[in-house]
């Protein structure tokens, strides 16, 4: 089965919530455009590494040549949705060197002294570079909005400044694919409980989440007004259904590839006469 036939459509159009979309009601279980075997999955996940991991190789050398072309990643998702098995068992296919990873936690205090998008801003991919948010500008209108953290003016003034922004860093050359992750509340308890069962997963489990996970229902409107008001053309949302890891790492991998295939890059001409050079290395006695 070629990769089109495992797909009934590219993961750009499936993945990608139509108007009249409700994120409450988003089937976490589902696996959405994709016709393979779950058996098949480990095969067809290496054919796609190597694709991708060439495909981040073309951008780096864009990038060392000059070009300004960029991918930013932005994952989302309730605690245990996955974001960190998407960078270990996605991103982890293409050689870390050409990876600018960045996790936004709790704004510290000097971060707090700037306009949101100050450590936004600070982390963007170079040119070249595919750049990954896990958690990103978006909790400033997720956790800030369900907590209070500011007053609704300004959360609710922020999801223009955001799309502004996007809008800026896309013009500049930036590809951007925001993905939402999301997990059932039933399988939240189970990775939950598996944190505190699992001593080596213990490290993960925060006594906090649970307070978080009491809001739910405040978190899925929050994530509504996010789809409802941040998926534009130049920065779209994919929500991903992620109760099953291995269709989640699936559609971010899909996700990532078109991106980057979009960008159309080929390897870069050389700056130097090659047969000159081949004359040279062959005439040459060290
Ligand atoms: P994760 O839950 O993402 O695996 P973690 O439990 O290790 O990560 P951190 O990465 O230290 O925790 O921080 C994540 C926490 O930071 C989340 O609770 C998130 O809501 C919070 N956070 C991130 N950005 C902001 C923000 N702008 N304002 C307030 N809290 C934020």
């Amino acid at each position: 089965m070629s990769t089109s036939e495992r797909w009934s459509a590219p993961a750009s159009e499936v993945l990608r919530p139509e108007p009249g979309f409700r994120f409450a009601a988003a089937d976490a279980g589902g696996t959405p455009g994709w016709r393979g075997d779950k058996d098949d999955v480990e095969d067809h996940l290496a054919k796609r590494a190597a694709h991708l991991s060439d495909l981040q190789e073309r951008l780096y050398a864009h990038g060392r040549s000059g070009g300004r072309r960029s991918v930013l990643l932005v994952l989302q998702g309730m605690d245990t949705a996955g974001k960190g098995g998407i960078v270990r068992h996605v991103v982890g296919l293409v050689d870390p060197g050409g990876v600018q990873h960045t996790s936004f936690g709790v704004p510290t205090a000097a971060e707090r002294e700037h306009h949101f998008l100050w450590r936004i801003r600070n982390a963007l991919p170079a040119p070249g570079y595919l750049g990954v948010f896990d958690r990103s500008q978006y909790e400033d209108v997720l956790v800030a909005r369900v907590h209070g953290l500011v007053p609704p003016d300004v959360w609710e003034a922020r999801y223009d400044e955001i799309n502004a922004f996007e809008r800026a860093i896309a013009e500049a050359g930036t590809v951007i694919v925001k993905v939402a992750l999301v997990v059932s509340l039933d399988e939240q308890r189970a990775r939950l409980q598996e944190r505190l069962d699992r001593a080596d997963k213990r490290w993960k489990y925060n006594p906090d989440d649970l307070d978080e996970r009491v809001l739910w229902s405040v978190y899925q409107q929050a994530y509504q007004a996010v789809l409802d008001r941040t998926s534009t053309d130049v920065a779209p949302w994919y929500v991903v259904p992620a109760d099953k890891k291995w269709f989640a790492r699936l559609a971010v991998t899909e996700l990532l590839t078109e991106s980057l295939e979009s960008l159309d890059l080929d390897w870069p001409p050389a700056h130097f006469d090659v047969a000159a050079e081949t004359a040279r290395l062959a005439e040459l006695r060290p």
